[in-house]
C-alpha cells in the first residue's frame, strides 16, 4: 500500500488551486490542468465568509487576500429608498485583525491562489484538458489534450458544476438542475457609504445585494426568479440591468445606475445546482468543490465550501497510505458540513421565490448558518 504522492487536478478554479497549494504543502506533487487561460476569470466579485478565510490562512494566502479585498462585519437591510430597516453583526467569533467576511475580485483571488500554488511547486497547464482517463488498480492514467500522458495516484475533479470529469466517471444520472433563479452581477466603483453587506428590498420582492470588494470597488447583485432558465446576449445585459435597478431609489443604487451603460462589468448566470450523494469518489477519481456540490449563492458560501474541500482532501490524503480510506474520510468529513449549507441556501432561495412571504426568515437562516460554520471544518 502506498499513499498519494502525485495527483492531477482537473480545473484550476477556487477549489482546484486551493487543493493544489494544500497538497504541495503536505509534500504531494500536483499537476493542474485548466481549460481556460489565466486571464479568462470572470470580472466580478466574491464574498468569502470567515470559515473560508480560516482555510485560506492554512495555505498561506490570508494576508494577501485581506490586503487586496475589503473586510466587513455587518449585514444591513434597507428598503428601496435606502432607509435602514435592520442592521446586525455577522455571528463569527473574531480574532484581532480578522474580519467576519471578505469581499474580493475573483480575478485577484485567482491570481493569488495560482501564484501560491506555483511557488509551492505545482505545475499548472493552462488551455489543457483531459482526453482520456483510465483507472488502474493503484492509480489513474490520464491522456491530456496536448498528447502527454500522466500516471498519478489520484485525479481530483475540480472542474465545476458541469464537471465533464464527473460525467465521464459517474455517468449522466447526477446532472445539475435549475433552481428557479439567476443572478445579475454588476461591478462598480464603491459608494463611500458601503462598508458592509447591504440588502435593498423593493415592495415587489426584488432585492439588490451590495458588497464592497476593495477600497475602490463594489459589486451589486440582483437575484431574479423565473420558471425556466434565462440566457441573454451580452448587448442585452445593460438594458435589463438598468430596468431591474430602476425599482430602487436608494442614492447608492441611483449612483450605480449611471454606470450601467458606461462600461460597468455586467453578467447574468442562472443557478444550476446539485449535491452529490456519497461517496464522492469512484476508484481514484474524487469530486471537489462545485463538481460535488453546487449551491444557490444566498449564503455566499459555495466558494468557501470549495476552499474547505481543498484543504480537507489534502489533509486526508497526507494522513494515511490507504488512498481509498483517505477519499472515503474526505467525503464523510465534508458531507455533514456541506449538506446543511446547501439546504439553507436553497431555503432562502425558496423564500425569495415566494416574494418574502416568510418575512425576515432569510436573514435569520443566513446568521444561523454561519453559527454552524463557526466550528472547525
Ligand atoms: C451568481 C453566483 C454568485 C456566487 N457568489 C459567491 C460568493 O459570494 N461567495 C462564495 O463563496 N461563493 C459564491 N458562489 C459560488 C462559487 O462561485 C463557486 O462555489 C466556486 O466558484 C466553486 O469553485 P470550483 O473551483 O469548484 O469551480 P469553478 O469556480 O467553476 O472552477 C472550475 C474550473 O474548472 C475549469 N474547467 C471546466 N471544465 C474543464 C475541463 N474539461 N478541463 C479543465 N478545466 C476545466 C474551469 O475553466 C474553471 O476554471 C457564487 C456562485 C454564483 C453562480
Amino acid at each position: 500500500m502506498s499513499g498519494a504522492k502525485r495527483i492531477l487536478i482537473v480545473g484550476g478554479g477556487i477549489s482546484g488551486m486551493t487543493l493544489a497549494a494544500a497538497a504541495q504543502l503536505r509534500g504531494i506533487d500536483v499537476v493542474v490542468v485548466e481549460k481556460a487561460r489565466p486571464q479568462d476569470q470572470l470580472g466580478t466579485g466574491i464574498n468569502l465568509q470567515n470559515n473560508a478565510l480560516q482555510a485560506l490562512r492554512e495555505i498561506g494566502v490570508l494576508d494577501e487576500c485581506l490586503a487586496a479585498g475589503f473586510g466587513w462585519n455587518t449585514i444591513t437591510t434597507c428598503d428601496a429608498s435606502g432607509k435602514q430597516l435592520d442592521k446586525r453583526e455577522l455571528p463569527w467569533k473574531l480574532e484581532p485583525g480578522m474580519p467576519g467576511a471578505l469581499g474580493i475580485m475573483r480575478t485577484t483571488l485567482a491570481q493569488i491562489l495560482a501564484k501560491r500554488s506555483t511557488e509551492l511547486g505545482a505545475k499548472i497547464l493552462y488551455q489543457t484538458q483531459v482526453s482520456q482517463l483510465e483507472q488502474l488498480d493503484d492509480g489513474v492514467r490520464v491522456t491530456l489534450s496536448d498528447g502527454t500522458v500522466e500516471t498519478v495516484d489520484v485525479v481530483a475533479a475540480s472542474d465545476g458544476v458541469y464537471s465533464p470529469t464527473r460525467r465521464l466517471v459517474f455517468g449522466d444520472e447526477h446532472a445539475p438542475f435549475y433552481a428557479g433563479q439567476g443572478a445579475w452581477r454588476y461591478t462598480i466603483p464603491r459608494p463611500r457609504t458601503l462598508d458592509g453587506f447591504t440588502i435593498f428590498r423593493a415592495a415587489n420582492g426584488l432585492a439588490v445585494g451590495a458588497l464592497p470588494l476593495a477600497p475602490d470597488l463594489a459589486y451589486y447583485f440582483i437575484l431574479e426568479s423565473t420558471e425556466t432558465t434565462q440566457w441573454f446576449e451580452p448587448d442585452q445585459l445593460p438594458h435589463r440591468m438598468a430596468e431591474l435597478l430602476s425599482h430602487f431609489d436608494a442614492p447608492e443604487i441611483r449612483e450605480a445606475l449611471d454606470g450601467v451603460h458606461n462600461g460597468g462589468h455586467i453578467s447574468f448566470r442562472p443557478f444550476d445546482i446539485l449535491l452529490m450523494p456519497q461517496p464522492w469518489h469512484r476508484g481514484r477519481v474524487v469530486l471537489v468543490g462545485d463538481a460535488a456540490h453546487s449551491l444557490t449563492p444566498q449564503l455566499t458560501s459555495g466558494g468557501g465550501m470549495a476552499i474547505e474541500d481543498g484543504v480537507v482532501l489534502a489533509d486526508e490524503l497526507a494522513r494515511t497510505d490507504d488512498v481509498e480510506a483517505a477519499l472515503t474520510a474526505y467525503g464523510r468529513r465534508r458531507e455533514g458540513r456541506v449538506g446543511p449549507i446547501y439546504e439553507n441556501s436553497l431555503r432562502i432561495c425558496e423564500i425569495e421565490k415566494g416574494n418574502h412571504r416568510e418575512g425576515d426568515d432569510g436573514v435569520r437562516i443566513f446568521v444561523d448558518s454561519f453559527k454552524l460554520l463557526a466550528d472547525r471544518y
